[in-house]
């Protein structure tokens, strides 16, 4: 492989990426898709395994990515969130589907093999040398080396990629998640979010069926997510835990630079998770998108400028978020009751979170009262 700088020639390039979650596969794809000759190292020998997400897609999937058949990993929709404190309860009107996420990491891993990429499964990144990359086949034991055009760090929340190229911010920090699969009783056609210390310290305890029989439970806290998420499973004796997930969630950094030289971080390892949810595929994916542009147009510093917007909608997320941290059970509380006024409630139907800025105005424009919540930007 040749060591060329990523912004003088519009020739194929040699493009390694690091990590098939659902983010590096689809960037290989995109690349693929442009006539690059694009190598993805995954250190696990399966896509897609082992699993550590929830797998909810907000329906905005449909508006950024209408040409992806989701029913090669669709399990359940739903139609509304159930959104539970220590004292309320209310349901909000929300269409949002739920994945395998299994399925979906090999559908998107399908994707960038059809388009040309060679796979690489259990080899794992593990330094750099000078403008090297030094993977391990894991297989044979043995070290390669490779000098790629482009690297593409796509290795996850604690990428090691990204920090072999001095890219990863070291003030970022992670939530931890924790998560069961469990048999019981439940509506299929809506989710449930508890919020408030007493279910959870710093986040939201999730409840997502899978069907009518089977439930994705879950928490993710800075502190001791498993005692946390074990006190609140004591809550209901009655569910039977049929497996256990573990993960890391990154908190979104706005510091974080996305590129140095011809290395460049997207998803998980560029910190690209709304705060408020959590969710990483569909903002991980868009961001897959502007990188890849900017590649094809031969641009490769715009891809900063080209995730600007997101970029803005990622750092509202995390002011929300901030909010949130401070409230208390009253806070909670008074959250809830302006929330279920009809005005709000239509508000909510009609925007998505996914792009909050025209959510916000509306919802503030209806009722000023909810200005009132950003006292907690000022306390901190
Ligand atoms: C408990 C939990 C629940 C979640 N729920 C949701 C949700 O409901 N909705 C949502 O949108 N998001 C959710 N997320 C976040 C979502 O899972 C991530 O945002 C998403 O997986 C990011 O994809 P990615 O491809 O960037 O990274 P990853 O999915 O982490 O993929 C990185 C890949 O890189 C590989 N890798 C790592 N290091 C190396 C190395 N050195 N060499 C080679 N390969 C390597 C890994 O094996 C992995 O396959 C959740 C996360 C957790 C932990």
């Amino acid at each position: 492989m040749s060591n060329q700088s990523a912004n003088i020639t519009n020739k194929p390039k040699t493009i390694a990426v690091i990590g098939a979650g659902p983010i590096g596969c689809y960037t290989a794809y995109l690349l693929a898709k442009q006539g690059h000759n694009v190598h993805l190292f995954e250190e696990h020998k399966e896509i897609g395994k082992p699993l550590q997400c929830t797998g909810l897609l907000t329906a905005d999937f449909d508006k950024y990515f209408p040409y992806l058949d989701k029913s090669q990993f669709l399990i359940n929709n739903f139609t509304a969130v159930n959104v539970k404190t220590k004292n309320q309860s209310i349901t909000i009107p929300q269409n949002e589907y739920l994945v395998c996420r299994t399925k979906f990491d090999q559908y998107f891993g399908q994707l960038a093999k059809e388009a040309g990429t060679k796979i690489h499964l259990n080899h794992s990144f593990l330094r750099k040398e000078n403008n090297n990359l030094i993977i391990k086949d894991k297989t044979t034991s043995q070290e390669i080396k490779i000098q790629p055009d482009i690297t593409i760090a796509a290795d996850g929340p604690l990428s090691k990629t990204a920090k072999a190229h001095h890219i990863f911010h070291h003030q970022r920090a992670n939530y931890y998640g924790v998560q069961a699969i469990v048999k019981g009783q439940f509506n299929k056609d809506q989710f449930i979010v508890y919020f408030g210390k007493d279910f959870c310290r710093d986040f939201f305890v999730w409840v997502v069926p899978e069907s009518k029989t089977s439930a994705r439970v879950g928490l993710c806290s800075k502190h001791n997510s498993k005692n946390q998420f074990d006190k609140f499973m004591k809550r209901h004796p009655e569910w039977q835990i049929t497996e256990i997930q573990a993960g890391v969630i990154p908190i979104y950094f706005h510091g974080q630079i996305l590129q140095k030289n011809n290395c460049f971080v997207v998803g998980d390892a560029a910190g690209q998770v709304k705060a408020t949810t959590l969710g990483g595929l569909i903002p991980g994916l868009r961001a897959a998108e502007h990188l890849t542009t900017s590649i094809k147009e031969n641009q490769t510093n715009r891809y900063y400028q080209k995730t600007r917007k997101l970029r803005i909608e990622l750092l509202l997320h995390k002011k929300i978020r901030k909010i949130m941290d401070s409230f208390n059970d009253k806070d909670w509380n008074t959250l809830l009751k302006l929330t279920n006024q009809p005005r709000i409630q239509k508000s909510l139907r009609k925007y998505s979170r996914d792009n909050p800025i025209p959510l916000i105005i509306s919802i503030l424009l209806k009722e000023p009262r909810f200005l009132l919540f950003t006292k907690h930007l000022i306390k901190q």
